[in-house]
């Protein structure tokens, strides 16, 4: 469709706003740019999730290691003792007891981890004993050697097989039923003792101080990557979030609780997979579980017989292997998208710059700067549009030439300005008196032309007629003057075959034809 005249002081079209244009570039660019960050940021802090929890199930793992290690060696202690026992037993005759306890002494003058290391015979009474003290190894004498029948170390230990070890739980040291002053973990080893033609002939048990375990636990906790917690079969803290929820199976009134109790769900995966990670409050529980004697080849003949294992944790919160973004990232994506903006703006601004300076071009080719009406070459372009259209479909179509009378007068009398303001006001009400689908130019001077497209000679005669009364009514008012004007026209129906310059010629003939008639009137070129 034609584009009718462009309404006078309209701005050139030069497509979207400076805010608009910004947001077009600026949002998907911001989003780009900073979900990328993000997502990489994400996928980055994902794989150091993995690598510090592998670190931790590697630590806990390596923990479990070197106790059951520690165990093991242990445990060979235990049958290394029984069996030299029975040896002297069958060789020392009359200085047996002598012989025993003279070696539990060199043992235990260059072992200093057992607390105490006691021989007793098959009824349960101790033949030799050796207490260490922080001055070095004391031999028990006789008269304080007793009756430990009820021990349960000896009860479980006496009838197993020979090169059996039988390890208790990890516990308070308790003699005659009362526990140390202050107390001391203990965990005890002890294996069976044969005499001559493999009589049996007691229990050696061999105190380990508990300490040395959960001191070695406390040290490797010092390292980055949170304390070890150790519990005991029934989820007793051995070594617990506070040292005084730790020991509370032997110890009353500890506050603090069970592992059990603390984190259910990880209790139940540590029963039943024994090894493994599972979320608890807002971290990461890695646990492991040590079996005394497990997992070592101690020796063909030796086997352990643990009371119970332990399980070994750490807790990672959350925020050490995943932790939020941190002020630096929104810093930096602060400062990205500022920058973003900045340049999102300047490219912004230099877009609308250069369309309207495309816009001002387009319209300089097209637009009169007086009338804001079609200059000559553009009217003549779009006439000869719409006269083709109009021949391919067979519609009418008719042409107006018009021009102002005695316009020299106007510029003669009143100056340049006033001729300028009525050719205005001319224009101005040309453009009310046309239909929309009519093309108004201005030809050139005071000299106009219409194309009425759809019309025939009739209807353009009569088009004419109305711009006629229209022009002749007006008033332009030009400093104290009011200006009044006349204009004559010549129309002219377009004819089979005729083109563009043959229809201006006769609409240019009728008007002339109408300014020597008298002007102020309608001339038409008959068809
Ligand atoms: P007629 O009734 O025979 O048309 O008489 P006329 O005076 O209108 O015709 P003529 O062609 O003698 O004069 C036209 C004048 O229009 C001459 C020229 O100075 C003036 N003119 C042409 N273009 C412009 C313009 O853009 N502004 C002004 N103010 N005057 C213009
Ligand atoms: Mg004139
Ligand atoms: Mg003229």
């Amino acid at each position: 469709m034609t584009s009718g005249p462009i309404p006078s002081g309209s701005r050139p079209c030069a497509g979207p706003g400076l805010p608009v244009r910004f947001a077009v570039l600026f949002l998907p660019l911001c989003l780009l740019v900073l979900g990328g960050l993000y997502a990489y940021r994400s996928l980055e802090a994902a794989g150091r999730a993995e690598t510090v929890k592998a670190r931790q199930m590697g630590r806990v793992s390596q923990e479990v290691q070197v106790l059951e290690t520690a165990l093991a060696a242990s445990a060979a202690d235990a049958a290394f003792l029984a069996d030299m026992t029975s040896t002297l037993l069958r060789e020392a005759g009359e200085r047996a007891p002598e012989d025993i306890a003279g070696v539990l002494w060199s043992f235990a003058f260059v072992n200093r981890g057992y607390a105490r290391i006691q021989y007793l015979d098959a009824s349960g009474v101790e033949i030799a004993r050796v207490n260490l003290h922080p001055q070095g190894p004391e031999m028990v004498p006789g008269p304080r050697l007793a009756d430990r029948s009820d021990l349960p170390d000896f009860l479980e230990a006496r009838d197993l097989p020979g090169g059996s070890v039988r390890v208790s739980r990890l516990e308070l040291n308790a003699e005659d039923g009362r526990l140390d002053a202050p107390p001391t973990p203990v965990l005890r080893f002890s294996s069976p003792v044969f005499g001559h033609e493999g009589v049996r002939a007691g229990v050696v048990v061999l105190a380990l101080k508990g300490d040395l375990p959960l001191e070695r636990l406390r040290l490797a906790s010092a390292v980055p990557g949170g304390p070890f917690l150790m519990a005991n079969a029934q989820g007793y803290w051995l070594l617990g979030p506070s040292p005084d929820s730790e020991w509370a199976f032997q110890l009353e009134g500890r506050p603090g609780g069970t592992l059990k109790q603390l984190w259910p769900g990880a209790w139940e995966a540590a029963r039943r997979d024994g090894q493994g990670q599972i979320p608890v409050d807002g971290g990461l529980l890695t646990f492991d579980t040590v079996t005394p004697g497990q997992g070592y080849t101690l020796g063909a003949d030796l086997r352990v017989l643990p009371a119970e294992e332990w399980l070994l944790a750490v807790h990672t919160a959350e925020d050490s292997f995943n932790p939020p973004p941190g002020p630096l990232f929104w810093f930096f994506s602060a400062g990205l998208a500022a920058l973003l903006a900045v340049v999102s703006w300047f490219w912004a601004q230099a877009r609308l710059r250069r369309d309207q300076a495309e816009a001002r071009l387009r319209e300089m080719a097209t637009i009169d700067g007086l009338t804001r009406l079609f200059n000559r070459r553009h009217f003549l372009e779009t006439g000869q549009t719409e006269l083709e259209r109009a021949r391919r479909y067979g519609r009418a179509l008719s042409l107006i030439m018009f021009d102002v009378d005695h316009f020299k007068k106007v510029n003669d009398t009143f100056g340049h300005d006033a001729g300028d303001a009525v050719l205005r006001a001319l224009a101005e009400a040309a453009r009310d008196a046309m239909r929309q689908a009519d093309v108004l130019g201005r030809l050139g001077g005071e000299e106009f032309a219409a194309i009425l497209p759809e019309t025939g000679l009739k209807a353009g005669v009569e088009a004419a007629e109305r711009l006629r009364r229209a022009v002749e009514a007006l008033e332009v008012r030009h400093g104290e003057h009011l200006l009044r004007l006349t204009v004559s026209l010549g129309v002219a129906q377009v004819r089979e075959g005729e083109n563009l310059d043959g229809l201006l010629k006769r609409a240019d003939q009728a008007l002339y034809e109408a300014k020597n008639s008298g002007r102020n009137r309608s001339g038409f070129a008959g068809s």
